[in-house]
């Protein structure tokens, strides 16, 4: 079968992939689009160090295939979103409703595919840029058959991150104001999700211009293309301030244009070694710095919800698709994210 290989140098599609059959406990889903994250090149630049040869991707959606023993929430022909959280579901901050700080979950990458012979790794426990896949039973989350597929890939990564980010870590409440650093594929989820959230002011701030229409589609109430000019239209600061570029700088920023009380929530990564730097006088407002993984998310109740969401016309995901590519096109769809041309590309099997 195809799929994206990426083997320490460089990341090609190719058609000679093996996958196993689910084991107890897993599911084997036929994937039909997977979205392209940064996350995805990140693993390509070195940013995000794993181990290779390995099949990229972790934000797909697609029809379960077959069940290992014991699977009992989906059946063969389910649509389905799949999450990276392979979280164990037993531990202790499994059961206290915090997935994603299973320490099981984490530096564990199987591997389920074989090429020429040898084992190849899961990137994420996902791997959807796969035609076919094998995921924990937890990762997989049923949604309506009425959501168009390429729609329901970007719940798994992109949604739950950034609307995840704003209901559950930061609890944005309404009437709160918000600004939004950064307007990628994340950070629209942020502005969608401070929307849902009924959040007064949606600052948005890109330096590319042409992010604005997205931004205001998605609920931003205004748009800027630098920081420095977030003081003129919330002179007390904000509530909560997204960082979702991952620059140093800009969090620093995003400390310095909090209000009493505020909390400044980092999304973007920024090398594993970058230091930020804060005035710590300024913390003693009560302010705070929020770190977020996964958005905090519990992937059964909240793709749920934000299937929900979309059919009744509260969360864009349509709009978040910018451009599908047939999967053999990969650097086409990397070369373009790379260029900041597209919100969100989707590549489909
Ligand atoms: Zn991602
Ligand atoms: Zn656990």
């Amino acid at each position: 079968m195809r799929g994206v290989l990426f083997d320490g140098r460089r990341a090609e599609v190719v058609d000679d992939l093996e996958v196993r059959d689910p084991g107890p406990g897993e599911v084997l889903v036929s994937v039909a689009a997977a979205g392209l994250c940064h996350s995805d090149l990140s693993v390509v630049d070195g940013t995000i160090p794993f181990p290779v040869p390995v099949v990229l991707g972790h934000e797909g959606a697609g029809v379960v295939e077959a069940v290992g023993v014991g699977v009992t929430h989906v059946v063969r022909g389910d649509h389905v979103a799949l999450s990276t959280l392979a979280n164990c579901g037993t531990c202790a901050d499994c059961d206290r409703g915090r997935p994603t700080m299973c320490r099981r979950a984490i530096g564990r990458p199987g591997r389920p595919f074989r090429r020429g012979g040898r084992p190849v790794f899961q990137f994420a426990a996902n791997s959807a840029f796969a035609e076919r896949t094998v995921v924990k039973a937890v990762q997989v989350v049923p949604v309506p058959k009425d959501i168009p597929l390429p729609c329901a890939a970007l719940i798994g990564c992109g949604v739950l991150t950034g609307v995840g980010a704003v209901l559950n870590r930061a609890r944005v409440d309404r009437g709160d104001r918000v600004v939004v650093i950064g307007t990628g594929g994340v950070g629209l989820n942020v502005v969608q999700g401070a929307r849902i959230a009924g959040a007064l002011r949606i600052v948005a701030v890109d330096a590319h211009p042409a992010k604005e229409e997205a931004a205001r589609r998605f609920g931003a109430t205004d748009f800027l293309t630098s920081v420095d000019g977030v003081r003129e239209l919330l002179p007390d600061g904000a509530d909560h301030v997204f960082e979702c570029v991952g620059r140093v700088e800009l969090i620093r920023a995003a400390v310095d244009l909090l209000d009493r009380h505020g909390q400044a929530v980092l999304l973007g990564v920024p090398p594993a070694t970058a230091e930020a730097s804060f005035l710590v006088s300024s913390m003693y407002l009560d302010k705070a710095i929020l770190g977020c993984r996964y958005g905090s998310s519990r992937p059964q109740r909240d793709i749920a919800l934000y299937a929900d969401l979309y059919r009744t016309g509260r969360l864009l995901l349509d709009e978040l698709v910018t451009r599908t590519y047939p999967v053999e096109d990969f650097a086409r769809a990397a070369a373009d994210a790379e260029a900041g041309k597209v919100a969100r590309g989707v590549l489909t099997f």
